[in-house]
């Protein structure tokens, strides 16, 4: 599952930032999951929840905001809102678009919890 080599990724992520800032317990990890990112969120959330036991993301809360799509169409010149990179333009029907935003799975924000 792609998902669950996501989440180690993230976990990896995290588990640096703790031995850089000398922190053990997540209280919040807060990530972004792009519309256009090619990531199932509730995959995502279920792949995390099951490789926290036993790491600093036990117990956290995990918040993924999804930002829309966004894209540029060369056809009419104009920034759309897209669902998925097949979509073609909302505006002129023309295709390919340029994904200009949506497109990431990143993290925004880790709240670390006192012991
Ligand atoms: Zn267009």
């Amino acid at each position: 599952m792609h998902e669950l080599s996501l989440a180690a990724e993230i976990l990896r992520l995290v588990q640096a930032s703790a031995a850089r800032d000398a922190f053990s317990r997540v209280a919040t990890l807060r990530l972004e999951a792009g519309a256009l990112a090619g990531v199932e969120v509730s995959a995502l959330r279920f792949a995390l929840d099951a490789i926290a036991p036993g790491t600093c993301l036990d117990g956290a809360a995990i918040q993924i905001d999804q930002p829309a799509g966004r894209a540029w169409c060369s056809g009419c010149a104009a920034e759309v809102e897209i669902a998925s990179r097949a979509d073609p333009c909302p505006v002129c029907g023309g295709a390919p678009l340029r994904p200009t935003g949506g497109s990431e799975l990143r993290v925004l924000d880790l709240v670390v919890q006192d012991d």
